[in-house]
């Protein structure tokens, strides 16, 4: 941005069948908008892009109209369900501006921390990370499963706040940057503090989803986990090579022990079955899980080297007065 222009602000919202909350994010969000630029803190040209990741619900239509009815609003409709991440990357790689915050569609993320984001942007920090301050609004089981999944992380040497999920601020450079890294398994509260730019904290209080549903259950989060593991760190890999090299040196030992005691006709006087059945099942056990763990990072090394692109876009639509809307990269550039 050049000195004495105004900040251009993006707010990327991916969406998937959130017909529900909709109509409520789009009025909050452009108030907010309207607002900033009305104290003379964004420029006019700033824009609320959302992503449609697929819904089967009136989410498309829903977005269509706003795009209609104001500038304020950019459409990107990706052809099939691409999954939060890559909604969410392909939004960010769209958007146009100084500055662009990623926010959920169900604004359990406080909007007026983007206040805060703004400050700090313009006090030079090009990474603003939301980390809410609690997590009443969430139920125990969630609670208590993102504790496991912060903890984890840490243990496995990846760089993640804890309590920050993507509602974050980045500047222009960072999504740049964000852009070079092309890894199909993506994990951007990973990646973003690879970039190295200099990055604050913005606290705030998250609130319950406003309708709807998560489209986060069980399934999806243990897949996140295990996503932000296994792409930043060869830990469990390493786990395993200790724990097989610890067995290896164990029953070596114990080998040798049970050589000297039949040389020197000591027998120890174990002839029971135990002994013998019980480190099969406990090998065949560790064996399993080396392969499964083994497996797991050449499935990401396939996914990695076949190099599909993680999601395609559909339509991009954006307001245009006279014309018809909806129309492939319609509208005038904004
Ligand atoms: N979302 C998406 N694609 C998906 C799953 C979720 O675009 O495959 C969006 C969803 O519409 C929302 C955000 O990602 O805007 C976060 O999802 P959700 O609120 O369900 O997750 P939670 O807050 O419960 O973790
Ligand atoms: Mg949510």
């Amino acid at each position: 941005m050049a000195s004495g222009q105004k900040l251009v602000l993006a707010i990327v919202v991916p969406c998937l069948n959130e017909g529900l909350t909709l109509p409520t994010t789009a009025s909050e969000l452009k108030a907010k908008v309207e607002a900033l630029i009305d104290r003379g803190i964004i420029d006019q040209a700033s824009r609320i892009y959302f992503v449609d990741d697929g819904s089967t619900d009136n989410t498309w239509a829903y977005i269509s109209d706003l795009v209609d009815n104001s500038e304020t609003f950019i459409g990107i409709k990706l052809t099939r369900n691409c999954g939060h991440q890559y909604a969410l990357y392909a939004g960010l790689l769209q958007a146009e501006g100084d500055a662009i915050i990623s926010i959920d569609a169900d604004l359990q993320d406080d909007i007026n921390a983007i206040d805060a984001m703004l400050e700090k942007y313009q006090e030079g920090s090009e990474v603003v990370l939301g980390v809410r301050k609690d997590r009443q609004t969430d139920g125990k089981f969630k609670r208590r499963s993102a504790a496991l999944h912060y903890w984890l992380s840490a243990r496995f040497g990846m760089e993640a706040v804890p309590n920050h999920a993507d509602f974050r601020l980045m500047s222009r450079r960072a999504v740049d940057m964000l852009g070079q890294y092309r890894e199909k398994n993506l994990y951007l509260r990973g990646i973003v503090p690879l970039l190295g730019l200099q990055t604050s904290l913005v606290h705030y209080k998250r609130g319950p989803r406003l309708a709807g549903e998560t489209k986060y259950g069980l399934r999806a989060m243990l897949a996140l986990s295990a996503q932000g593991i296994t792409s930043f760190s060869i830990a469990p890999l390493r786990f395993i090579s200790v724990l097989g090299l610890f067995v290896f040196v164990t029953s070596t030992v114990l080998g040798l022990w049970a050589l000297h005691a039949a040389l020197t006709g000591n027998h120890p006087g174990l002839p029971g079955w135990a002994s013998t059945v019980v480190p099969i099942y406990l090998l065949g056990g560790l064996q399993l899980l080396a392969i499964g763990v083994a497996g797991e990072y050449i499935g990401k090394t396939y996914m990695e080297v076949k190099n599909r692109p993680t999601y395609q876009i559909e339509k991009i639509s954006k307001h245009a007065p006279d014309a018809e809307s909806g129309r492939r990269n319609a509208g005038p550039s904004v």
